[in-house]
């Protein structure tokens, strides 16, 4: 699964809804269990292996589920299921205990058959763990089986997750469609099964619609047949039937469903593999950037892996209302439709890197994931962590042009050393009891550090261990699942490093170390080395120090070492090579930790080679992110920062900027809390190297121009916004842009994507009236108006100075007549929190104040979304007494599965207000 935004604080867990509703079995001689906790139930939970997971007892496995489906999702919510699974029962046992949420059995229909008769005598249901168990009157005779079963359960309107309908607005008016969100836990709301992902099994699926909308899943149709039913008041409708060829053995949160009215185009892969983008009708000629990604992509990985993708087809899928960016099912994999769809003349480079990693995060699943699986959910980071590091390493093939791996250090590995930096972070391998703990792992920890880690890996093997690995890898556990463990073991295997130790300090161990760099008294020419844990705010505790890690030096510019220096224990001395001027550690930003130098060595490092252009853009950043936390945390004084940032001055490389444009950022932001003004910030380094970046980009594209430099201008431009946003320059030709824009805004030569937002900013701050900010709002609703001129929408409405115009931007996370979808209730939020100091207090204030709404229009939906809001509400103020109200808020008031999410956002507003 790929994550929606860009939050700096984990995702939330969902929300649990309503109540399993199970009629009881009246039929025969079954009896009627109505308590949500029976005692058949607890036995049965205490089954569960020693180390707490609370896995579905063992005794029965699945093989095979055979279900046929009938809904039409325009007409009604509801739906009908008939399902047959074929079981293989391994052990004596008188319980079947299956997953299941939402769903009414008909009590006519359960029968087991096996090589004897045996009749169910009670079900019960335990409501919290969302099983069922049926009894049987005497154990049920081993070997193959079968269970029968039908069923009706209700799609989601809102929910985002399970089987739920998603309306979207064509010429005729409001259609609506159905489609799938299964990982981790809402298999079960369309079906009942075993949903856990080491209970791998085939599925054979069939469903009946109506024959005026299309079915999609994750193989192709094996048989189409229409058929007429006689409704009600007489009125014959057509109906197909269509059955789907049988999926490989795979996990059930992979398995997914779509039907309604879709577009598509096609293309094949050098090997044959059709792949098809699907849209909402008349979107699907914006799927081309993305459907040449994916073709590229897809043979891409059949060369890498060694193993051939194993579908006949693939298709991708974008749907009006997603929860995440996107997901992984085999075969089906299911956009937000900002994440896939775009148009190539206009589009903004980021928004086209974006759409080429989630494309190649999602088709690198398709092995890692989904050929071969986690074996539980504390195994996450193997799917999530490896998809991370592959996005980028085949965008990397596939784009050089982007040095995407500058971007991988500003960003994820970025967001990953901020989170793990706070003691409220975790161990990429967390324990997970219950599956639905997981819905807060999905993580930076998770996909940024997990992916770090597995970048580290990379760099100690080189390219062709690394790969012939990951081969070995997936030959051997094609099918099956895996822990970490195993694949230590194929890359120790290939290359005859020790790696299994090593790496259970990264993955088992909660944060990271900074190294501290300096000058030896004991032994001239060395440098003394030590570790020790990384913490954001700086705070020691007793117990800190026993914790380390096997750091890797990774010494520049020296080449590759033949077997590479690691740090074990606290210290050690070094010896500097000789005649060299200066020396780097973590040389390329290879591993996610920190290098603190002492004064001269740092010096020399900045004259050595951040001035004569010696060092790579991506150590360039790697010591201005760096220098940042230490000032965050109070080790470097501002002035020293500053001074580094003044060294930038005349930046060539995009992703320098925009890790400059963080730093100021961030800069920006405590001084401005701090001093009611950012003046001292602006003064010694924003304007005089903004202005000298801006002159050097310009305004307007060039013929020919490289898409990284159109990059660095919509960074420049922005963090123009946000330093000088009264410029009279700047002001005359966002106006200027924006009123030619407003005359036709399908027409965007006036304006590129990619500058939308500032833009738009811009003109709302200078505003003396509220034209500019209705004319947008009301853009914002017409059907026509693309998602991403949307979304720049959403996110530049809180810059509008007027507090009533913030609250009407706020309110729209509420619904209503200028209402987000609720996949997009963070924008507003993040707009006004974000835009300055006052913004932040009344966002804050606002959810104060509109909790009840906000969870009411939650409620239905995914929860997820609940944390994302929380973050962006309460997260932008950096001032201790805002940490502690947000604290003392949710003691009062404590979201239950969010403590950690709340934690570590008081935490980070911590950390900030100690700049
Ligand atoms: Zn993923």
């Amino acid at each position: 699964m790929m994550l929606t935004v860009r939050t700096r604080h984990g995702r939330p867990k969902r929300r649990r809804v309503g109540a399993l509703l199970l009629l009881a079995l009246a039929a025969r001689r079954t009896a009627f269990a109505p308590a949500p906790v029976s005692m058949e139930g607890a036995e049965v939970e205490l089954e569960g292996p020693a180390d707490g997971r609370e896995l579905l007892p063992g005794g029965v496995e699945p093989l095979r589920y055979e279900l046929e489906l009938a809904l039409d999702p325009e007409r009604s919510s509801a739906f009908t299921g008939e399902l047959w699974v074929s079981l293989n029962v391994t052990n004596e046992t008188f319980n079947i205990t299956f997953n299941a949420r939402s769903l009414r059995f008909d009590p006519q229909s359960l029968a087991f058959f096996g090589p004897s008769a045996v009749a169910p005598v009670e079900v019960t249901e335990n409501v919290e763990a969302e099983r069922v168990t049926l009894r049987f009157e005497e154990a049920l005779p081993l070997g193959h089986a079968w269970l029968h079963m039908t069923y009706s359960g209700e799609m989601g309107k809102e929910d985002m997750a399970g089987l739920y309908t998603s309306r979207y607005q064509d010429r005729e008016g409001w259609k609506t469609l159905a489609l799938t969100q299964f990982e981790a836990v809402d298999a079960r709301r369309m079906l009942p099964c075993w949903d856990e992902p080491s209970k791998k099994a085939v599925f054979a699926l069939t469903v009946v619609i109506p024959a005026a909308l299309t079915a999609v899943s994750n193989m192709p149709a094996a048989a189409e047949m229409t058929f007429f039913k006689t409704r009600r008041w007489k009125k014959r409708q057509q109906f197909t039937k269509i059955t789907f060829l049988d999926t490989p053995r795979m996990s059930s949160y992979l398995l997914a469903l779509a039907v309604g009215r879709f577009d598509s185009i096609q293309a094949q892969t050098s090997n044959g593999t059709l792949i098809r983008i699907l849209t909402v009708p008349e979107q699907a000629e914006f799927g081309r950037f993305a459907l040449d990604v994916a073709v590229r992509a897809l043979a891409y990985y059949e060369e890498y892996f060694g193993v051939a993708y194993p579908l006949p087809k693939l298709d991708m899928l974008a749907a009006p209302d997603f929860a995440a960016g996107a997901m992984e099912n085999w075969g089906l994999v299911i956009y937000r439709e900002v994440d896939l769809l775009c148009n190539v003349s206009t589009v903004g480079i980021a928004r086209k890197v974006r759409i080429a990693t989630v494309v190649t995060h999602e088709l690198s699943h398709m092995w890692f994931g989904n050929l071969v699986t986690m074996e539980w959910w504390e195994q996450l980071w193997l799917n999530e962590g490896f998809a991370n590091w592959m996005q980028t390493h085949a965008v990397d093939v596939l784009f050089p042009e982007w040095h995407i791996w500058e971007q991988y250090v500003v960003e994820e590995q970025s967001r990953a050393l901020r989170l793990d930096a706070l003691r409220s972070s975790h161990p990429v391998e967390v324990p997970i009891s219950h599956a639905k703990e997981v819905d807060e792992v999905f993580d930076a920890i998770s996909y940024c550090k997990g992916g770090s880690v597995v970048r580290m890996v990379n760099g100690l093997l080189g390219e062709d261990l690394f790969r012939q690995g990951l081969a070995l890898y997936m030959q051997r556990f094609a099918y099956t699942n895996t822990g970490s463990t195993d694949l230590w073991a194929c890359w120790e295997q290939v290359s005859g490093l020790k790696l299994q130790k090593m790496m259970s300090t990264w993955t088992r161990q909660q944060g990271f170390p900074v190294l501290l760099v300096n000058a030896s008294d004991a032994r001239a020419g060395h440098l003394s080395l030590r570790q020790q844990w990384f913490l954001a705010d700086g705070s020691e505790q007793p117990g800190d120090e026993t914790k380390l890690w096997h750091v890797p030096l990774l010494p520049g510019p020296a080449s590759r070492e033949a077997s590479p220096s690691i740090l074990e224990t606290q210290e050690m001395l070094w010896q500097a090579p000789n005649g060299a001027a200066w020396v780097k550690f973590n040389f390329g930003q290879l591993a996610p930790y920190r290098v603190l130098y002492d004064s001269p060595r740092l010096r020399t490092l900045l004259a050595g080679a951040v001035g004569s252009g010696q060092l790579s853009a991506v150590d360039r950043i790697g010591l201005l992110l760096d220098a940042m936390a230490f000032a965050k945390q109070g080790q470097l004084p501002i002035a020293e920062l500053l001074r580094l940032v003044a060294a930038f001055k005349g930046e060539q490389s995009t992703h320098a900027w925009q890790a400059l444009s963080e730093v100021l950022t961030t800069l920006h932001r405590a001084v401005a809390v701090a001093q009611g003004d950012f003046r001292a910030v602006d003064v010694a380094v924003g304007n005089g190297l903004l202005q000298g970046a801006l002159h050097e980009v310009g305004f307007r594209a060039k013929d020919g121009e490289e898409d990284l430099v159109r990059h660095k201008r919509a960074l420049v431009v922005g963090l123009a916004t946000r330093y000088m946003p009264t410029d009279k320059e700047l002001v005359k030709e966002a106006r200027q842009r924006f009123e030619s824009w407003l005359k036709d805004p399908l027409q965007q030569d006036a304006l590129p994507d990619d500058l939308k937002t500032s833009i738009f900013k811009v003109v709302l701050i200078n505003a003396e009236t509220d034209a500019p900010y209705r004319a947008l709002r009301r853009l914002a609703k017409l059907s026509d108006t693309p998602q991403a001129v949307r979304l720049s929408i959403y996110s530049a409405l809180g810059a509008a100075r007027r507090k009533d115009l913030r609250r009407k931007t706020l309110d729209m996370a509420l619904g209503g007549r200028y209402g987000v979808r609720l996949q997009d209730i963070m924008y507003p939020v993040q707009g006004v929190s974000s835009a300055d100091p006052s913004g932040a207090r009344l966002a804050w204030r606002w959810f104060i104040q509109r909790r009840g709404a906000i969870t009411a229009r939650l409620q239905g939906a995914n929860v997820r979304l609940l944390g994302v809001v929380i973050q962006c509400a309460a997260g932008a103020l950096p001032e201790k007494a805002h940490a502690n109200a947000v604290q003392a808020f949710f003691e009062q008031h404590p979201v239950p599965g969010l403590e950690r999410s709340v934690a570590q956002v008081v935490e980070a507003i911590r950390t900030e207000a100690g700049i």
